[in-house]
């Protein structure tokens, strides 16, 4: 009944260092074989010590060998396994041959009987290796000598009665299974360890098929005592009982299979975390194989796969799912058996011991996730058959829902903790971080660094999102390859990132936040305009009281506006700037308050023809005073005005005013032109033009002393709806200028195709000019373009006589600058052109002189 190397396997117990005793001593194959010599050995002693044995208990003729050797055969090929309880159980009916052997045939013959048609089946139909044929037969033969030794022993102290054989059958053959059950599970101890509880649960769960078979056995015998054919009345119905165990057998490895993979997929499902996934795969696919190994190859996106394993892995796994060695084996929706020498033939043993294995892809629609191998089970265990194959494929599939379902966790949780742009670590983990420092302060001087692209919003406007996105992976790169140590840089929101680094002293980390700023504003190339953007940066040391991270990133954020609006690149957190930042944020509402109460002011700039020495014209611009806060200069309320809305009104007051003083200078004889400041916003405003016009009509100055000053980034905010505006504009008669020139990104050829009258140098390059060469470049050549493109040309910013003369000489049309006035209130404006107009500066090349009509 118990035949090794055809039951399932009981539960494997085997543990790593049992397989590792195991490959010190004997090599398991050896072994086996010693155990078989052994066995044959006993079997030969037990011959010799049988009584009577020359003669059959029961003479008959030649069929009983016959019909015993055939039995044999019979029941051997027809053994099936089932499950009780915990325990595989082959089932088989050798009984009812050994039975007729005990009666009918001498020892020998009986013994001979065992052999021929039984070796077939266990080499051509259950394909068992040399050493475990050798061992299996010398298993049932030392059985069949033991059962016909206590046999005839038993009938001598019976009697020779027909009674007396049945009855000694049925001993022998009860006792005598059970007996080298015990004695095999104990052989089979030295490899896995020995252990009384399951030698004890073996005969619990099987002592109740040795009685039947043993009862079967004495039936078939009483009644081929009577007459041999009658043996038939009891053969048959056996043959039915074991056709209808056989299907319920079947029926139930089905249920078990079912059940084992639902387990399966419970177990792999109780979590999300991939790690723990894989590894519940590793342990459950061994288990439910009765596997020596198994390994779980979890393919990546890039870089090498992930591989889990439990037992030693005897075979070279594969590198990716395209590992050239492993081609053909990983397909899609197919597990395959591959024997000993195809592993050979495709150099993936690595240890001596590698025999076949089970390779399944895991894999789902969308794509492989995973290679499944299992190696096979111990040497003294079936070798995997289809069933096997079976249920590798069923766990394979069960494990690509877990993978699935385990990887899509981890990429939200990455993304959740990283920014998709940068790969950078986000919000919420740099706060960690820094949370870290404040519960356990190093001795270093931990700093958290602000960082803000200055005027990001007009590249991510003008250049389009693209290259925004461009620019932020551009200074994440940047900042990456500065980073020391354990320095931690996160990018927390669009163009804001953040570092936290610790250094010796507080000049080091100065050094650090110069350096990034330097880096950051080197020139970029994006859509092959070189560009530069530049940084500012705020930095604020986390200190002792800090109860958390949100309070050092705080500081930081303060000292980094305070570097932004003082454009001095680095700022330190003084306690200082933090007082009036709560000031600058209520800066809209008394902004809208003054507008509302008509408090603000506009003052007036002159522009000087540089070929003439006459004033032209002058530049209106919006001015604050206000009560509480004082003078506040436009760079900080004309932006939040346009982020506002705000800005509409502004634009008003400017306009209103500035038309007003252009009648004003015509009343008082003076022909000057005028310059009102366009935001961005106000080419959004559709009805701009038409208010502009009723402006101009109602105090009768005609359109074209009127100029609008327009940014050169703004001009390709949304840029179909911007030029509507201007080609509107235009229609009213209107001059434009381009302002600011030189600090956007505009195309030339766009520039061409617009109605603009003017080019205005942006003063960066002007005050510089005469000691930097490249800016004194920049205004030459926008000179010449602007010459080139039919546009007068301003330079703004001219603080002096030196710069004024150069300007003049390399054939700039237009200054505006301190060095010809500050801007004026409208009252000083006309007494100072008046003056101007009168005085006679000999000692000057300039007589700046208001053209009087
Ligand atoms: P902008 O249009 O380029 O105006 C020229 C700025 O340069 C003015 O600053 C002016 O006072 C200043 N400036 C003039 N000459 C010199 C000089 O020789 N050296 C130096 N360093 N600066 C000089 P302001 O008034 O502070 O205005 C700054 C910016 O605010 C303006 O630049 C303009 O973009 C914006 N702005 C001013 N008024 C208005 C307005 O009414 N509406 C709009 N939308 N923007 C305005
Ligand atoms: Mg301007
Ligand atoms: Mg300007």
């Amino acid at each position: 009944l118990k035949e090794v190397g055809a039951g399932t396997a009981p539960e494997n117990e085997i543990g790593e260092a049992g397989s590792a005793d195991r490959v010190n001593r004997l090599r398991p194959e050896a072994q086996v074989v010693g155990l078989a010599i052994l066995m044959a050995g006993a079997t030969v002693a037990l011959h010799f010590v049988t009584p009577d044995k020359d003669v059959a208990t029961r003479s008959a003729s030649w069929w009983p060998f016959v019909v015993a050797m055939v039995l044999f055969g019979l029941f051997d090929y027809f053994v099936f396994h089932f499950q009780f309880r915990r325990e595989g159980i082959a089932f088989s009916l050798s009984e009812i041959p050994t039975a007729l052997a005990l009666v009918f045939l001498a020892p020998l013959p009986g013994l001979l009987a065992r052999l021929p048609l039984t070796i077939i089946v266990l080499i051509a139909v259950r394909r068992n290796a040399a050493h475990k044929v050798v061992f299996n037969m010398a298993l049932l033969l030392f059985e069949l000598a033991a059962t016909i030794a206590l046999f005839r022993w038993l009938l001598e102290r019976l009697g020779p009665g027909d009674s007396a054989i049945v009855l000694a059958v049925a001993l022998a053959l009860f006792l005598v299974s059970p007996l080298t059950s015990v004695l095999i599970s104990m052989a089979i101890s030295r490899f896995e360890g020995f252990s009384w509880r399951r030698i004890g649960d073996e005969l619990r769960a099987t002592w109740w098929m040795y009685m039947v078979n043993s009862v079967l056995a004495a039936m078939t015998i009483s009644l081929a005592l009577i007459e041999p054919s009658l043996a038939l009345l009891a053969i048959l119905p056996t043959i039915g009982i074991w056709f209808v165990l056989h299907t319920y057998g079947e029926l139930g490895q089905e249920l078990r299979d079912l059940d084992a993979v639902h387990g399966f997929a419970g177990r792999v499902g109780v979590t999300l975390d991939l790690l723990e996934i894989s590894d519940a795969a590793v342990s459950e696919t061994i288990k439910l194989l009765h596997a020596e190994s198994v390994a779980l190859v979890r393919f990546g996106e890039v870089g090498p796969p992930t591989i889990h394993t439990s037992g030693r892995i005897p075979i070279k796994l594969p590198s990716d799912e395209f590992d050239s060695n492993w081609s053909g084996l990983l397909e899609s929706h197919r597990a395959v058996l591959v024997d000993r020498s195809e592993l050979v033939r495709r150099g993936l043993v690595v240890a001596q011991a590698a025999r076949s294995a089970i390779v399944a892809l895991v894999d789902d629609e969308t794509g492989p996730l995973a290679a499944l191998i299992v190696v096979e089970q111990d040497v003294l265990a079936a070798r995997f058959g289809p069933s096997d194959v079976a249920r590798v494929q069923n766990l394979s599939e069960q494990l690509a829902a877990s993978l699935r379902k385990g990887l899509l966790h981890e990429r939200l949780e990455h993304e959740a903790r990283h920014d998709a742009l940068t790969g950078l670590p986000s919000r919420t983990p740099f706060e960690f971080e820094v949370g870290k420092i404040v519960r356990k302060p190093p001795d270093l001087v931990s700093c958290v660094l602000m960082l803000d692209l200055d005027r990001f919003k007009e590249v991510n406007d003008t250049l389009g999102h693209h290259a925004g996105d461009d620019l932020l992976i551009e200074f994440a790169d940047r900042m990456t390859s500065l980073l020391q140590g354990d320095d931690v840089l996160a990018r927390l929101a669009g163009d804001e990132f953040a570092i936290l680094c610790c250094r010796d002293s507080v000049a080091k980390v100065d050094e650090f936040a110069k350096l990034c700023v330097e880096t950051g504003g080197k020139p970029v190339v994006l859509d092959g305009l070189e560009i530069v953007v530049t940084v500012s940066c705020g930095v604020a040391e986390i200190i002792e009281l800090d109860d958390d991270a949100v309070q050092s990133m705080r500081r930081a954020d303060i000292a980094m506006y305070n570097a932004k609006w003082q454009r001095t690149g680095v700022e330190f957190y003084r306690d200082e700037i933090d007082r009036r930042t709560p000031a600058r944020l209520s800066i809209l509402g008394d902004l809208r308050t003054s507008i509302e109460n008509d408090e603000l002011g506009v003052v007036y700039q002159p522009k000087l023809d540089l070929a003439t020495g006459q004033i032209i014209g002058v530049e209106a611009l919006v001015r604050w005073d206000h009560s509480v806060r004082g003078v506040v200069p436009p760079s900080e309320f004309v932006r939040v005005a346009e982020d506002t809305g705000l800005i509409k009104e502004l634009t008003d007051i400017v306009m209103v005013n500035g038309i007003k003083m252009l009648r004003r200078f015509s009343d008082a004889g003076l022909s000057l032109g005028l310059a009102v400041n366009l935001s961005t916003h106000d080419l959004f405003d559709v009805r701009l033009p038409e208010r502009i016009r009723g402006h101009l009509e109602s105090n009768d100055v005609a359109p074209e002393l009127l100029t609008l000053e327009i940014t050169e980034s703004s001009l390709f905010v949304d840029a179909p709806r911007t030029r509507a505006t201007i080609d509107d504009l235009h229609a009213v008669g209107l001059r434009m200028t381009i302002d600011d020139f030189g600090t956007g990104y505009s195309s030339l050829s766009y520039l061409r195709r617009l109605p603009v009258n003017e080019l205005k140098i942006d003063q960066s390059f002007v005050y510089g000019m005469l000691t930097d060469p490249q800016d004194e470049v920049i205004v030459r050549s926008t000179v010449d373009l602007g010459h080139n493109l039919d546009l007068l040309v301003v330079a703004e910013g001219v603080e002096s006589l030196a710069v004024l003369e150069r300007l003049r000489d390399i054939g700039c049309d237009v200054a505006q600058g301190y060095y010809v006035s500050q801007p004026l209130g409208a009252d000083a404006l006309l007494d100072w052109l008046h003056k101007a107009a009168s005085a006679h500066v000999a000692e000057s090349p300039i007589s700046w002189v208001g053209s009087v009509s």
